[in-house]
């Protein structure tokens, strides 16, 4: 028998592992399916809506289920999957998580997160330990259960301190996929179980218009929408994605052959801004639909709505409104073109731009095509730069040209994990003199591999030979730019997912030639943080710093997680401020930082 579990597997077929104080009637779920075709914004569809009623004073949970065998997102491709996410409990998830966490401003779990390779490792575990009491193991009811239990799990756990009012579930691919059907499954069972106004079904599908007809054809919609039917879930919402509004003739068929209201079928079309996405929904009425779907009126609390709502719509105004002035940051990548790939770092930089009051146009730079002599002339015209984090050594040379010649110039650059590891191996040969400086990861044979892994440091961390995965503190060092771009805390929290960091015995040298570890791990000797000192910095002894930069930072981590639409990550808007300065002056950029904590 499973602890927690009520397991009645024998004696009836309505096995459903219910986990122990679970309350039904106390949680509402809402789920989300594709039609028609994948790559719709099911996520940004989704979060917008857990935002809304969030922002009534709701406690909501999402969930992500991807149909995926692969039990965590960490061994998947970014070029085919986008960037792999990271929480700060250390699970490597799909980037929709992020897309959650930036729209709710909450940080999530891996209780969000369940992959069909979870699923099926939980329950063959448990069959081998003789669990199911001799029964077969089937689909349903112990796969659909096991998909059921953690979302009553989820539902139960809410915050940590109370359940949640809403979980939102986003099943992963299109309607009709063969490895998403059991969720499906599991959604129509679980509906069924917890009875009347617990769930709200949602489709989303896709209204095409053909070129050459020139106007709005349903029967995709319809037939995408017909598929779920036949799996049992008659949906009480339908968003169509197009990409102008859905005419309402469009509407009325939609409506008619889904058996869904005419107000509960919304047009979801392309906007300008995906922040905006929220409000238009209100102003449609969709929030309003939901609650009635879900009898969740009592639970609104209207002051909160109002608050956030302000908040909210003050970063939209200053994200939209016209900007007149613009840097050009430069970022290097192995996936170089491809943005999903980088997609939270394009976000925290668009945070800035609201803060800051700027564009910010970002060029990627193919870090394989570099040379000595070519390296200018790719960087000519930017106004920052940006290596951000990468595993294995193609392109690296190219990015080590590329922080030389940051440095050497006084372009703004912050190095993101790989590029923080570059900027030391950077400095270690060409400031400290040690030529063959390099990370273990790329030459393990190197004379200097001031980048190594420890295995004696991972031992510490209790992570044996895995990455280091997940939010850690980073001590900052008073005075230091980073305390101060931190708001002078003196303690900040931030995303690992590394496996080599710099390797200590070179800390001493690398410091005592002028590169300042501003951040470091509380209580083991892991450089989390670097910089350079400003211009005009002074010694100890009163004199002038040699080696200075008006912006020259690094983390062994990614700030590009942590970033939030109200709260751009501070190294990131320390890049975009300094760009600013770079490009317009200093009284310019001094005018947009006070405006930017002015906004904050
Ligand atoms: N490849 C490097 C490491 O494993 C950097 C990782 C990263 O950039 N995320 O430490």
């Amino acid at each position: 028998m499973l602890a927690g579990l009520t397991n009645r597997s024998v004696d009836t077929e309505f096995y459903s592992p219910v986990p122990e104080g679970y309350r039904k009637g106390r949680t509402k779920y809402v789920a989300v399916f594709g039609t028609v075709m994948s790559g719709l914004g099911k996520g940004i569809f989704a979060s917008s809506v857990a935002k809304l009623l969030k922002d009534k004073g709701l406690l909501v949970a999402p969930m992500k289920l991807e149909g995926y065998l692969n039990v965590d997102a960490g061994t998947l491709n970014p070029y085919r999957h986008g960037e792999v996410f990271v929480l700060d409990d250390g699970t490597e998830c799909d980037m929709d998580l992020g897309t959650y966490e930036r729209m709710l401003d909450q940080d999530l779990t891996r209780r969000n997160f369940t992959t069909s390779g979870q699923i099926f490792s939980t329950i063959l575990e448990r069959e081998r330990h003789g669990a199911y009491l001799g029964r077969d193991v089937q689909m349903i009811p112990h796969v659909t259960g096991e998909v059921k239990r953690r979302l009553r799990e989820l539902a139960m756990h809410g915050d940590g301190h109370r359940p949640a009012d809403v979980v939102f579930v986003e099943v992963g691919g299109t309607v009709g996929d063969y490895e998403n059907g059991f969720y499906i499954e599991a959604l129509r069972e679980l509906a069924f179980e917890e009875g009347e106004d617990s769930t709200c079904f949602v489709a989303l599908t896709y209204v095409i218009k053909p070129q050459t007809l020139g106007e709005q054809k349903s029967k995709a919609a319809q037939l995408g929408v017909k598929r779920l039917m036949e799996a049992g879930v008659q949906p009480h919402m339908i968003a169509c994605r197009a990409s102008d509004p859905i005419t309402e003739q469009v509407m009325q068929k939609i409506a008619m052959f889904s058996n869904v209201p005419m107000r509960r079928v919304f047009s979801m079309h392309d906007r300008p801004s995906i922040y905006t996405i929220p409000d238009e929904m209100r102003q449609d009425g969709l929030d309003r639909e939901i609650l009635s779907i879900l009898r969740l009126h009592e639970r609104v609390d209207a002051a909160h709505e109002d608050q956030s709502r302000e908040e909210w719509k003050g970063f939209v105004r200053r994200l939209t409104s016209p900007k007149n002035r613009k840097v050009t940051v430069g970022i290097t990548g192995k996936y170089a073109g491809l943005r999903d790939a980088y997609a939270s770092i394009d976000k925290a930089v668009e945070h800035c731009t609201a803060g800051l009051g700027c564009d910010v146009d970002l060029k990627w730079i193919e870090a394989t095509d570099l040379t000595d002599a070519n390296v200018a002339q790719h960087l000519a015209g930017l106004d920052g730069v940006i290596v951000p984090g990468g595993f294995g050594s193609r392109g690296v040379e190219g990015k080590i040209r590329v922080v030389r010649h940051c440095r050497e110039n006084m372009i703004p650059y912050m190095g993101i994990c790989l590029g923080f590891q570059v900027a030391v191996i950077e400095f270690a040969r060409n400031v400290l003199g040690l030529e063959d400086a390099n990370s273990t990861e790329f030459k393990p044979s190197c004379a200097h591999p001031v980048i190594s892994e420890l295995p004696e440091q991972k031992k510490i961390e209790g992570l044996g030979g895995t990455m280091r995965l997940g939010g850690q503190d980073v001590e900052l060092r008073a005075g230091s730019l980073m305390s101060q771009l931190y708001d002078g805390r003196t303690r900040v929290r931030e995303r690992f997912r590394h496996r080599y960091e710099v390797d200590p015995g070179y800390i001493k040298r690398l410091e005592a030639a002028g590169l300042v570890f501003s951040g470091r791990h509380p209580a083991q000797p892991i450089m989390q943080m670097l910089e350079l000192p400003r211009p005009g910095a002074t010694g100890l002894d009163g004199a002038p710093l040699e080696q200075t930069h008006p912006y020259f930072v690094g983390g062994q981590f990614h700030p590009e997680l942590t970033s939030r639409p109200l709260r751009a990550n501070p190294m990131f808007r320390g890049l975009v401020a300094a760009a600013l300065e770079r490009r317009y002056g200093g009284a310019e950029a001094a005018a947009a930082r006070s405006a930017s904590i002015a906004a904050r």
